[in-house]
């Protein structure tokens, strides 16, 4: 994502603390405290500017969503949705997807979705991919039994790569599509990345994951 420096990032976000969480590892093993229900949690990592959170909320009440992103400048664009939306059922948090040991514990998260995660081409930079093997183990650390992931990706390397991984982990694969928009899935929402890239002609690769 091309980043435009917002020295005001910082403290807009910490002038939101109900939309962008600043003590996360406080509900680890209790965000049902923070959501004050028990409904199903579901993470999006490298949630960009927010869309996909935000309009996932809308159409599911019943499921409670936190978007993670790195950058301060990006997740502020995100912040803006939230402050506008007044969603009860959606948060944000900015950290590393590394991370997610410390804020959530074992069987937190029902579903993790990954769209149009960074491909990191290089060799070199592999492990920074959110489907690589340290990340899959995160994953299976804090997802109930059967939780799933969710990916899409435009890029089609890194979506070879993903399903390699997945499957060298031993992970069940199902719902693949080499093009999501002309499948008959239901219910998709765009993300600001899909739209942009399936707008210039490219097929969106999609497929869901399951830890059992
Ligand atoms: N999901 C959004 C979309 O589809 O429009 C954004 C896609 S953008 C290509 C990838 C985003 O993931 C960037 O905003 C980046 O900062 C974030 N990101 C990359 N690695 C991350 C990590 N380890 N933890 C949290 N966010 C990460």
């Amino acid at each position: 994502m091309r980043l435009r420096h917002k020295p005001w990032a910082k403290e807009k976000i910490a002038n939101y603390p109900q939309y962008v969480i600043q003590n996360p590892e406080q509900y680890n093993g209790n965000w049902k405290e923070l959501f004050e229900n028990n409904n199903p949690v579901h993470i999006e990592v490298g949630t960009g500017k927010g869309r996909f959170v935000t309009e996932m909320a809308k159409a599911n009440p019943d499921i409670n969503y936190i978007g993670i992103e790195l950058q301060e400048s990006v997740i502020v664009a995100a912040l803006d949705r939230l402050i506008e939306a007044e969603l009860p059922n959606v948060k944000l948090l900015n950290t590393n997807g590394e991370d997610l040991q410390k804020f959530f514990g074992k069987a937190d998260v029902d579903r993790i979705y990954l769209n149009f995660s960074d491909p990191w081409p290089k060799n070199r930079h592999e492990k920074r991919r959110l489907t690589h093997e340290s990340f899959l183990r995160i994953y299976e650390e804090i997802l109930k039994n059967n939780g799933e992931i969710h990916f899409k990706t435009d890029n089609r390397g890194l979506f070879e790569y993903s399903l390699v991984s997945f499957s060298e982990y031993g992970l069940g694969l199902k719902y693949v599509s080499l093009d999501l928009h002309k499948s008959d899935f239901e219910g998709n929402i765009m993300t600001e990345y899909e739209e942009k890239f399936s707008a210039k002609g490219h097929p969106i690769y999609r497929c869901e994951v399951i830890y059992s």
